[in-house]
């Protein structure tokens, strides 16, 4: 893409690199020393600014904070060999910003300022990317509501805004999750496809009820019979069953996950057979007590690929079977992971590279 957009930047003073450790990086917890900052407002974006990362400071009637117009994205970026800045499928991860935008009734934020105020930024804070294996630099774009007004009625101004997360390697041991027959997520006709704040607001209390019997997330089920598996956490799940690849159709009720997204691509690419149906609790439980079902895994940025050890359901726990060194979920990594670090030839357009 030809640069096509102004950015005003403001660098900072004096780095703060020196004070992070990164060989013990925290996830989330280290941000780089700028952030990009674009205001919406008489119908317009306005010029957008990179600034050092830093607080901002709002009103107590920011409308955001009472009527929850806030959107957010996530998604890595690496470094190659040579030293360049590759990003996974950041177009996915704008054009379904823009899903949850419109869903949320806020102005959709054009390609070129997303795409080119992205890259400005990492090039600028380059130094903060990780080149070491498993750690990436987490990208967190985001949208919020900024009227000082008290009523419930879209605002007339946002603030767009991406700031950058060096993160370590992220080791995660096989999860224990549990079926959830009691509270939702989303209902047909809401807003569980979108990526909104308060989705994951109203996941906590579920998942610390969750966390007092022992398990690492819920798997949410259909809000109206519960007898269909759905996603889990900040995750989309996928199961081997008879050597099929199986997930539910993403809908209106879960997130259209870009990781989901890619493991179905690459399985499909292999001649691997992928149902997207719905798969009842039911099936899942006799597949598990059959050994029909080999694999149980979670798809998203963060992990990438989560194995599940342990469904939970009506206090019942099901395990499942050691992960063979040939697993599917074990190749698929692989593939994903060394298509993103540049090691593998991106032979399906995925990397972006700044
Ligand atoms: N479901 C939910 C609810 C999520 O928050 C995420 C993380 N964005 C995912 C699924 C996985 O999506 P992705 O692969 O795009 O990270």
């Amino acid at each position: 893409m030809t640069d096509t957009v102004q950015i005003e930047i403001h660098q900072i003073e004096k780095s703060r690199i020196d004070a992070v450790d990164f060989d013990n990086l925290v996830f989330g917890r280290s941000f780089a020393d700028h952030m990009l900052v674009v205001d919406y407002k008489d119908g317009a974006w306005q010029t957008p600014q990179i600034v050092p990362y830093g607080p901002i400071s709002y009103t107590p009637a920011m409308m955001s904070l009472h009527y929850g117009q806030a959107i957010f994205e996530g998604m890595k970026a690496y470094k190659n060999a040579e030293g360049e800045i590759l990003v996974f499928r950041p177009h996915d991860n704008w054009a379904r910003l823009n899903k949850s935008a419109v869903r949320m009734c806020m102005p959709e934020i054009p390609e070129d300022i997303f795409m080119e105020g992205l890259s400005a930024l990492l090039k600028l804070d380059s130094a903060w990317i990780p080149a070491k294996p498993g750690c990436s630099m987490y990208i967190r774009p985001f949208m919020f509501s900024t009227d000082e007004y008290v009523g419930v009625t879209p605002s007339k101004t946002y603030k767009f805004m991406i700031f950058n997360c060096p993160v370590g390697a992220y080791y995660s041991k096989p999860l224990r999750v549990k079926v959830e027959t009691q509270y939702i997520r989303a209902a047909h006709g809401g807003v569980g496809f979108s990526k909104n704040a308060g989705n994951y607001g109203g996941s906590l209390y579920p998942t610390q009820l969750a966390a007092q019997e022992g398990y690492d997330q819920i798997i949410w089920t259909d809000a109206a019979t519960h007898q269909y598996v759905e996603e889990a956490g900040t995750m989309n799940l996928l199961f081997v069953v008879d050597n099929k690849l199986v997930t539910a159709p993403t809908g209106d009720t879960i997130l259209d996950g870009v990781t989901r997204k890619s493991v179905l691509q690459i399985a499909r690419d292999w001649g691997m057979e992928v149902e997207e149906r719905q798969l009842s609790v039911a099936e899942l439980v006799e597949g598990i007590k059959a050994g029909k079902v080999q694999e149980a895994f979670g798809a998203g940025t963060a992990a990438v690929i989560a194995p599940i050890s342990t469904i939970g359901f009506e206090g019942q726990d099901y395990e499942l079977p050691e992960r063979p060194a040939d697993a599917f979920s074990k190749r698929v990594y692989e593939e994903i992971n060394s298509i993103r670090l540049g090691v593998k030839e991106d032979s399906r357009g995925w990397v972006y590279k700044v």
